[in-house]
């Protein structure tokens, strides 16, 4: 007989994470039953044709209401309506846990609204793609990545294993930390360079109507790469940048005055600053792929 490390999974909401979370917890036969809840048709049909779940619904509360574990995946913004709707029906000893990319608000928010007998392990697969949706997921996507887990003293840890277990079995690390420290970590390894993307994008193509320069047909290297990280979802960087506004400022302060030193040394034509600054960043990128 298998043995399932969960009989009955609900997915709330089923984008580009909860998609290939569902296929890589199927395929690696970890839980019995996922069922999955969509506020879309769209999108509920779109997961049935793909048939990477055992069955999809409109109701959240029919999704959760015996499930041993509730996994939420929607842009974090939305999570507080949800949660409100949904916090009498979760089961005695239920586990909620998320895929968002911010902990801190989040945390406190949720941990606020749910029953004690409701066990809270937040999450945070950092793995993805510049795609969305059911039809962008693939199982492999989690493998070889990190996974931050943010409860707090007072979690059961029982729950925290299991949570932990169930990333480990679709192939990531997974480390322990606290939800501000997560934030910070986050805003400078992954908000900011998004920010820069975005914003580089916004300037570049600004710059083409106004100077009719060709930027996007000569587009390559370092442009292209910024466009790609900039065609990621809206909604939800919308969110993600709103939700950490604490760390992100902070962390943006701080690059601002580097950028202003790198300013300084071109205006100034100090070859050393620049030489050094390049092969300091040069040594980090090879120590980064050499640990890969
Ligand atoms: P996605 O592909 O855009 O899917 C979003 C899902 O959320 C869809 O199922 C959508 O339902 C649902 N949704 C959107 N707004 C909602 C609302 N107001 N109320 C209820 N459901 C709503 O998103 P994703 O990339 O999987 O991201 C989901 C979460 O994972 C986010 O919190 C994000 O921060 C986190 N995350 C993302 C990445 C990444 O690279 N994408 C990486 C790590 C973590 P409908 O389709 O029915 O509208």
């Amino acid at each position: 007989m298998t043995s399932y490390l969960f009989n009955k999974v609900a997915l709330i909401g089923v984008g580009l994470i909860n998609s290939s979370l569902a296929r890589a917890l199927k395929e690696k036969k970890i839980v019995k039953e996922i069922i999955a809840t969509s506020r879309t048709l769209k999108t509920r049909k779109e997961v049935e044709n793909l048939g990477i779940v055992d069955k999809v619904t409109s109701s959240a509360i029919e999704a959760v209401k015996d499930a041993d574990i509730i996994i939420v995946g929607i842009p974090v913004a939305a999570y507080l309506g949800v949660i409100e709707e949904l916090k009498n029906v979760f089961k005695e000893g239920a586990i909620v846990t998320d895929v968002g990319s911010v902990k801190g608000s989040v945390v406190k928010e949720i941990s606020s609204l749910l029953p004690a007998h409701v066990h809270f392990v937040p999450g945070h697969p950092i793995a993805g793609t510049e795609y969305s949706g059911p039809s962008a997921g693939f199982s492999e996507l989690f493998k070889g990545h990190w996974c931050v887990l943010t409860p707090d003293d007072n979690t059961d840890q029982n729950s925290i294993n299991k949570v932990r277990d169930m990333w480990i079995a679709v192939g990531m690390k997974v480390d322990i930390m606290s939800p501000d420290h997560h934030d910070s970590v986050l805003a400078i390894t992954s908000h900011i360079p998004h920010l820069i993307a975005f914003s580089i994008v916004g300037t570049v193509t600004n710059m083409e109507e106004d100077l009719k320069i060709e930027v996007i047909k000569y587009a390559a290297g370092g442009f292209r790469d910024f466009t790609r990280i900039a065609a990621s979802d809206p909604i939800m960087w919308r969110d993600i940048f709103l939700s950490n506004k604490g760390a992100v400022l902070e962390m943006l302060s701080q690059f601002g005055k580097d950028l202003d030193n790198v300013k300084f040394a071109i205006q100034e034509e100090d070859s050393k600053t620049l030489e050094k600054l390049f092969t300091k960043t040069r040594m980090i990128r090879r120590d980064i792929v050499g640990k890969e």
